[in-house]
């Protein structure tokens, strides 16, 4: 077995008494969680699981999460984090699409398994209270022999059109991009990585978690997004490293603790997911931390490219460099790869770390290729004559106003510079004389005024006429989902009503 569920065993025979988890009232050395990974694969096992089943868990960042991702694996099953803000019916049609016959749910998920309807058929364990007791019961699992390339992990992507649908990572696909990551970043086994993004994430799981616990550092998973604490924990623990998404690290540089946080422990902080504002960037620079874009998808396990640490004061809000094992290029004409170059164009990624296909999705999966094994992602990319990599737009975001093709990510990049504009989003609306026109949503910060002429004013000394939005709409909050990416089907269905 050279799968993630042997990792905790490999490295407690190297450390086993190293911290590999903690949290509040809890840790567990490298010996203790290859013992309890071992006991709960085994507790699996009796209960009916068997290589290729599905175990999913709900539930927030906790240890349980780990012992149940690694136990899964010991057994050759694969593992389905959910996230615990989906509304009862998308967990349903979750369980439903995986076909899990195990699901793990922590106390706070509880009513949201009820509502979901339970796993009929299937059998549900409580972090809390059942999965104690079956632990406590189980013998050592039997041994299973897991194959690099079996599934490891079924992962929903955020799923802004149609159904979601479930990335499949294979133990080989995780581990290559572990190795990305470790080739990138000074990961060391002394090192205490704060686990905020949620683990039903690949930025949660893949960025910095994994790599650290493959190193034999310690991991503290974190249950609820709560700056004033995280900020309070960074000094107090001496965190070296963890990853977040924007909206996250805007809510930390923002809070009133922030001068006076002891940052001095970070050796570096990542992010990736969705764009960050340049000033939230530079909030993060000027105080010395080694911040790093990664950008990437859960497709891709997730790392496709991150910023060096020589680079970034240079490059503040771009992607960086290619990982390692990873080969990009751009969508060429007649869908074949051509070079990548300052000329915006759809990303196409090949390498070790991205995965095969979707769960159950054949006619999906097979689209989402070219010649093979280059994985088509849907983002339109430029790469400077210094390598460096900048995520323009989403594909199906752009706009095509006038013949012209309109990246909102630009205008909304643009207007997040003036001052007063706290987030902004822009989709296209119909248009009888553009075919497509733009509509801005703005939320401006609270205590500052903004009027629509004053906005334009801005956006014009920054943008090309054509790119300005025709319609403008102030608004107290943009929908988001869990990782904070906007939920633009939401603002399209908005702006379709009110522009139109
Ligand atoms: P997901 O599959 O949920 O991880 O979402 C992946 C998508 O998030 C990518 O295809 C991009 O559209 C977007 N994304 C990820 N990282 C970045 C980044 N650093 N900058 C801009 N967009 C990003
Ligand atoms: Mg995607």
């Amino acid at each position: 077995d050279f799968g993630l569920g042997s990792w905790p065993a490999r490295r407690a025979r190297i450390n086993p008494g190293r911290t590999a988890l903690t949290e509040a009232g809890r840790s567990l050395t490298y010996a203790g969680l290859a013992d309890r990974v071992q006991r709960l694969a085994g507790a699996l096992t009796r209960l009916g699981v068997r290589p290729g089943d599905r175990v999913a868990y709900l539930g927030v960042n906790a240890i349980t999460v780990f012992e149940t991702l690694f136990a899964t694996a010991r057994c050759g099953a694969i593992f389905v984090p959910l996230n615990y803000r989906l509304s009862p019916a998308e967990i349903r049609y979750m369980l439903d699409d995986s076909g899990a016959s195990v699901l793990v749910h922590s106390a706070d998920t509880a009513d949201l398994v009820a509502a979901a309807g339970g796993l009929p058929g299937g059998v549900v364990l409580a972090t809390a209270g059942t999965f104690e007791a079956e632990l406590a019961e189980a013998g050592p699992a039997p041994e299973t022999p897991v194959r690099l390339e079996d599934p490891c992990l079924l992962l929903y992507t955020s799923g802004t059109t149609g159904r979601p649908k479930a990335a499949v990572l294979t133990h080989g696909n995780l581990t290559w991009n572990t190795v990305n990551q470790l080739a990138h970043l000074d990961v060391l086994g002394t090192d205490k990585a704060l686990c905020i993004a949620p683990l039903f994430h690949c930025v949660g799981l893949g960025q910095i978690t994994l790599p650290t616990l493959f190193k034999g550092g310690s991991v503290e998973p974190v249950a609820r997004f709560e700056p004033g604490t995280i900020l309070a924990r960074i000094g107090e623990a001496g965190i070296t490293s963890f990853s977040a998404v924007p909206t996250m690290l805007e809510m930390l540089c923002r809070h009133e603790d922030w001068p006076r946080t002891d940052l001095s422990s970070l050796t570096c902080v990542l992010y990736g997911g969705s764009p960050v504002a340049e000033r939230v960037a530079r909030a993060w620079l000027d105080r010395g931390v080694k911040l790093l874009q990664g950008y990437g998808m859960t497709e891709a396990s997730p790392g496709v490219s991150m910023a060096t640490h020589e680079g970034t004061l240079d490059h503040p809000v771009a992607a960086g460099v290619p990982h390692f094992f990873t080969d990009v290029a751009a969508l060429g004409p007649g869908l074949t790869p051509q070079p990548l170059d300052g000329t915006p164009a759809e990303l196409l990624v090949r390498g070790p770390h991205v995965f095969g296909g979707y769960w159950n999705r054949p006619g999906e999966s097979a689209a989402s290729f070219v010649e093979d094994d280059w994985f088509r992602t849907g983002d339109v990319v430029r790469v400077d004559d210094d390598g460096w990599a900048h995520v323009v737009d989403r594909v199906k975001d752009m706009i095509i106003s006038g013949g012209e093709n309109v990246y909102p990510a630009e205008i909304e990049a643009a207007a997040v510079r003036l001052d007063e504009v706290d987030a902004c989003a822009v989709v296209g609306v119909p248009d009888e004389r553009w075919g497509e026109a733009g509509a801005a949503f703005v939320v401006v910060r609270p205590g500052a005024e903004l009027d629509e002429p004053a906005f334009r004013a801005h956006l014009e000394q920054h943008l090309a006429r054509y790119k300005i939005p025709k319609h403008v709409q102030f608004t107290d909050a943009l929908p988001r989902n869990a990782t904070g990416k906007i939920r633009r089907v939401e603002l399209r269905a908005r702006a379709a009503e009110t522009f139109t």
